[in-house]
């Protein structure tokens, strides 16, 4: 497995030689739930994705270690997803998909110090921030991940990054043991932290007591923004585009007149640039191709190569 954003290596995975048999054997034994032949496009927000061969929820992080080290020993690829920032081709993904749903435990620590469970989701999260009248996460309002893929991606707004909260990571390493790492000890870039090859399943945020009416307008503000300027009610996988230096991908489509372009049910969206969004049935090869004339498109009238801050994974 690589280091970077991709957590545990996986993708098209073609040649790879094992059997359903294999498959079903890596997952015996788990406490959490198997579905196999899982249609992944109900895992993701961009509603589109072929199948896995099985998707599994771990029920807690012993469940987590096993399947890694019941998966090695098989050779069969592992990926996990909270599904929000992902768009997954339409062959699926060959493999076990693994999502950390159960794992949604939250713990509050001394010093204003939260521990968030790897599957816990970023709303989730801030609610219990506001109650706890416990500030620093503001900034995330509206990102709709999991704890463990915002810090996968560093997770981002204009307001903050998920690097300025974090104090240590709980992963679950290729061998299939529980390591923890300081944040120092992990590089964080733009949209991505370079982590060792393994499964993040918590992490501990470091917070500051704060006036809980005074969080919960900054986090109500934020929201009320968003919903104005980006396209909340249809299924989208966030902002498509990293923005290039001193730039907005946004900023660049609209101003070259893609705002609104198609390719069958997949559209820029005409709220805001940088999303692409699912009218209804569109497919992965949808997706790929609008995201192919848009990038050709900047490439030759304003000279600029936008690199995906969205993941495409899966076979076609
Ligand atoms: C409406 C909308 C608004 C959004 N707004 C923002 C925004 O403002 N800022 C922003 O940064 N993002 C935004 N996003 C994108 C997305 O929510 C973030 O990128 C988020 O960090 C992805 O989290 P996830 O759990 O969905 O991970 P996924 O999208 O499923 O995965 C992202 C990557 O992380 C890996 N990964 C996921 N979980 C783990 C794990 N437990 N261990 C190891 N690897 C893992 C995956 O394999 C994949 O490579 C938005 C998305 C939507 C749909």
């Amino acid at each position: 497995m690589t280091r970077g954003s991709q957590g545990v290596r996986t993708t098209a995975h073609a040649h790879a030689k094992f059997t359903q048999t294999d498959v079903r054997a890596a997952v015996a034994g788990l406490r959490g739930s198997t579905s196999f032949r899982a249609p992944l496009r109900e895992y993701t927000s961009f509603k589109i994705g072929g199948p896995a061969d099985v998707v599994c929820e771990p029920a807690d992080i012993d469940d987590v270690c096993l399947v890694v080290r019941q998966a090695r020993a098989r050779k069969i690829p592992l990926f996990v997803l909270g599904g929000t920032n992902l768009l997954i081709r339409d062959g699926g993904i060959r493999g076990i998909v693994v999502s950390l749903a159960r794992l949604r435990a939250i713990k509050e620590e001394p010093t204003a110090v939260l521990y968030a469970e790897g599957g816990v989701g970023m709303p989730t999260l801030i609610g219990y921030a506001i109650r706890h009248s416990l500030a620093g996460l503001e900034w995330a309002a509206g990102i709709p991940g999991t704890a463990a893929g915002c810090v996968v991606m560093n997770a981002g707004t204009k307001l903050g990054e998920m690097k300025d909260s974090i104090k240590a990571v709980r992963m679950v390493n290729m061998k299939g043991q529980i390591v923890d790492l300081e944040a120092a000890q992990v590089r964080f870039e733009y949209r991505r932290a370079l982590l060792p090859r393994g499964i993040v399943v918590g992490v501990w945020l470091q917070l500051k007591p704060g006036v809980q009416s005074e969080i919960q307008r900054v986090v109500k503000d934020y929201l009320h923004y968003r919903r104005d300027t980006q396209p909340l009610a249809m299924p989208s996988a966030g902002c498509v585009f990293k923005n290039p230096p001193n730039d907005s991908a946004g900023r660049l489509i609209e101003a070259v007149g893609l705002k609104g372009a198609r390719v069958g049910d997949a559209e820029v969206s005409m709220k805001h640039a940088n999303f692409m969004v699912n009218r209804g049935q569109a497919n992965a090869a949808d997706v790929t191709a609008l995201i192919g004339k848009v990038r050709r498109a900047i490439r030759r009238r304003v000279g600029v190569r936008l690199d995906l801050e969205l993941k495409i994974v899966g076979e076609t």
